[in-house]
């Protein structure tokens, strides 16, 4: 129980590359879109604080950069409580999770990343705690060896994964609240373009935001970094202007087009249409053959081909739709015409 505090991934007022800070939400109110999501932690915030209880446990499931992080610190900001920042992969022994509740003051708000990685000896400690909020802790080896319980005072557990599905259900079911957070809607990135042009004094009209927002994935962190490579462009090319001509010499040096594809989602698309006849591919197959892991092949890159109707996940695997043949410009091959009917262009 002696290194406790490297575990903890961050005191959250620093990020990975010390930068995406100033536009990271503090409050429930700076927080953009996701209005059903935010007036119902609006009210159990507000519940909670009435009751003068700590928050009830959290769970928050979406793909990456949707801001599961930023609602951690949010939560802690409204409630007033002290954050503790940490993810599943840094804890390997029980000993590590151990450490950290052994710190946690009333009211903590203990935020774990990627809950699915948790190894099940954590998992089983977490149940406890979170329930009854003590923990098991064995002394001694052997026939000696006893457990005794120490308490821990009640706290709140907000746990984050971008694979819902692999939680084990023990653990999802000890969550009072459960949330699921969708990509955003272009209007919803704009206005999160705007705040953050605001905060970081970037000159840009409301055409330009609207392009960026298309091109953004549905995703803020990619909204916000659009953001700054377009600034980098705008001063070196346009005396700091970002501008409508600004946006397509950018993007098109960034090799991304005007639906926010990337190179690498073309490739996905490109090798599902010509390797494996438009599919069905399962993912592994498909990872290997672009190069990737296949992590950020689920968790990245399909969602948003999915939410703009280019691929389907099929029990046997990953089909392109009609759209994705018109997207690459490639012909759609004879026989294939009545085929998937649902296109779906979800924007
Ligand atoms: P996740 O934990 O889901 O991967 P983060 O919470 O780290 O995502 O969010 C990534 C970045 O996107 C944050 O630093 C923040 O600046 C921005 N962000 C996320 N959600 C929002 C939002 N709703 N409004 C404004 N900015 C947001």
């Amino acid at each position: 129980m002696d290194n406790n505090e490297s575990l903890l991934t961050g005191d959250f007022s620093e990020e990975v590359d010390g930068r995406e800070n100033p536009l990271r939400p503090k409050l429930l109110d700076d927080f953009q879109g996701q209005k059903t999501l935010k007036e119902n932690l609006s009210i159990y915030i507000q519940a909670a604080r009435g009751r003068k209880e700590p928050l009830d446990h959290l769970f928050l499931a979406g793909p990456p950069g949707l801001g599961k992080t930023t609602l951690a610190g949010i939560m802690a900001n409204e409630m007033d409580a002290e954050l503790k920042v940490t993810s599943a992969p840094a804890l390997e022994k029980p000993k590590d999770l151990a450490g950290i509740m052994t710190t946690i003051t009333e009211g903590t708000i203990f935020f774990i990343d990627e809950i699915h990685r948790l190894k099940p000896a954590l998992e089983e400690m977490l149940y406890i705690a979170m329930e009854d909020f003590e923990i098991d802790w064995v002394i001694g080896q052997g026939p000696s060896a006893r457990t005794i319980r120490i308490p821990v005072p009640p706290f709140t557990l907000i746990g984050a994964t971008t694979k819902a599905g692999q939680v084990a259900s023990p653990l999802y079911s000890r969550f009072g609240i459960a949330v699921r957070i969708e990509l955003y809607s272009p209007e919803e990135l704009k206005s999160i373009i705007r705040r953050s042009a605001g905060i970081l004094e970037i000159e840009i009209n409301e055409e330009s935001v609207g392009i960026l927002a298309e091109c953004s994935r549905g995703t803020p962190r990619v909204a916000n970094r659009l953001l700054r490579r377009m600034r980098d462009f705008a001063q070196v090319l346009n005396n700091g202007k970002i501008t409508n001509s600004v946006i397509h010499e950018g993007l098109g040096r960034m090799e991304i087009d005007h639906l926010g594809l990337e190179k690498l989602d073309r490739e996905i698309l490109r090798v599902i249409i010509e390797n494996y006849d438009g599919g069905p591919v399962g993912a592994e197959t498909l990872a290997i053959s672009i190069g990737e892991a296949v992590e950020s092949l689920e968790d990245f890159y399909e969602p948003y081909l999915i939410q703009r109707g280019f691929i389907n996940r099929t029990p046997r695997g990953r089909t392109v739709t009609h759209l994705a043949y018109k997207h690459m410009n490639i012909l759609l091959p004879q026989g294939k015409e009545g085929e998937n009917e649902d296109q779906r262009l979800l924007f």
